[in-house]
């Protein structure tokens, strides 16, 4: 099939490229580099372009004859939506309305859209299934869930059909080191703990000790960007035969801490891991631990890769590539 990746130049979209091109899809990625990376558009064509321009897109779906899209192009730092809220409104929002517009307009029948657990905001009970309720507590969250509603709201008047795959923390890099997380600047845990390693940076800020969790830090579902990449190919799939849509949970389904992860980053490069501990990051809920059933059931999703020896081994290995 023909897929427009819009974002496809960013760490999940280039990982999801490669693995569309290995099944034999024809990619076309869209993006306006503004976080992506023209060096990771190795799989597919490469359109400049931003997803708030709806006659750029419709012009790209017609020249290429899309079939269906995948659409990662998003604002997606919480900290950050907390101090820019408009940014993440304008590019989450916004952005995915335009490309409704351009999807009613062309006659393109599906969209996968990456979605995010943080719109449960702060549940109690965990782990989380999709029908916990959305309660956002950031404005990315937020945005994401209103993304969401105009999907079901286009579906009901237009019927494009949908798939949102609620990631949990995305983490590692692709196995064969092709392509990698690559943030500028770079926010993420697994890398900045990395970094820290091996002296990129003084020292590991850990926000927060004194949550309410085993440890005192925060617990995340780390799981590997390549079993996520795979996710979208199986919703790909799954909507080409004309079925329904969904909402679905991808977590490795384990919560790991902060420090599970400074004494697995040690295990891995051999080398401990400076931090300290630095006041809570406003947005940040204790624990996002999934249950990604649905995912198992409806996708037939086996993740391959999400361990977190796997997830740090892999970033290890990208890093040590390109010494980022
Ligand atoms: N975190 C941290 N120090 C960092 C980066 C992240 O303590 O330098 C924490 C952050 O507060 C959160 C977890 O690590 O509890 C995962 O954060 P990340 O930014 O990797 O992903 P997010 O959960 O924001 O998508």
């Amino acid at each position: 099939m023909r897929i427009l990746v819009t974002g496809g130049a960013g760490y999940i979209g280039s990982h999801t490229c490669k693995a569309l091109t290995h099944q034999g899809h024809t990619v076309i990625v869209y993006d306006n580099l503004s976080t992506g990376h023209r060096e990771l558009v190795r799989w597919g064509d490469f359109v400049f372009g931003d997803i708030l321009d709806t006659q750029r897109l419709r012009a790209c779906i017609r020249q290429y004859r899309i079939e269906g899209i995948i659409h990662f192009a998003a604002s997606a730092y919480v900290g950050e939506s907390v101090v820019e809220p408009g940014k993440y409104f304008r590019n989450n929002v916004c952005g995915t309305l335009s490309i409704l517009d351009a999807m009613r307009d062309e006659g393109v029948p599906y969209i996968v859209v990456s979605g995010t657990c943080a719109v449960y905001g702060s549940p109690d009970n965990m782990p989380i299934i999709e029908d916990t309720p959305a309660n956002p507590i950031n404005p990315y969250g937020a945005s994401k869930l209103f993304m969401e509603r105009m999907l079901a709201d286009f579906e009901n008047a237009h019927g494009i059909r949908w798939i949102s795959l609620r990631y949990f923390n995305a983490a590692g890099c692709d196995p064969d080191g092709e392509t990698g997380e690559w943030h500028e600047p770079e926010t993420h845990l697994i890398p900045r703990a990395l970094m820290a390693a091996i002296g990129k940076i003084p020292a590991l800020e850990i926000f927060g000790g004194d949550y309410p969790t085993p440890d005192g830090t925060c617990v995340r579902d780390y799981v590997h960007v390549s079993d996520l990449a795979d996710a979208h190919l199986r919703s790909i799939d799954f909507l080409s035969k004309g079925k329904k849509s969904h909402i679905i949970n991808l977590g490795a389904e384990k919560g790991t801490s902060i420090y599970e992860v400074i004494s697995t980053v040690k295990e891995v490069t051999g080398v401990s891991v400076p931090y300290i501990i630095s006041p809570k990051r406003t947005g940040d809920p204790p624990i996002l631990q999934a249950d990604s059933t649905k995912a198992k059931i409806i996708l037939e999703w086996k993740p391959k890769y999400s361990n977190l020896n796997f997830n740090i081994n892999s970033s290890f290995l990208w890093i040590n590539k390109y010494n980022k």
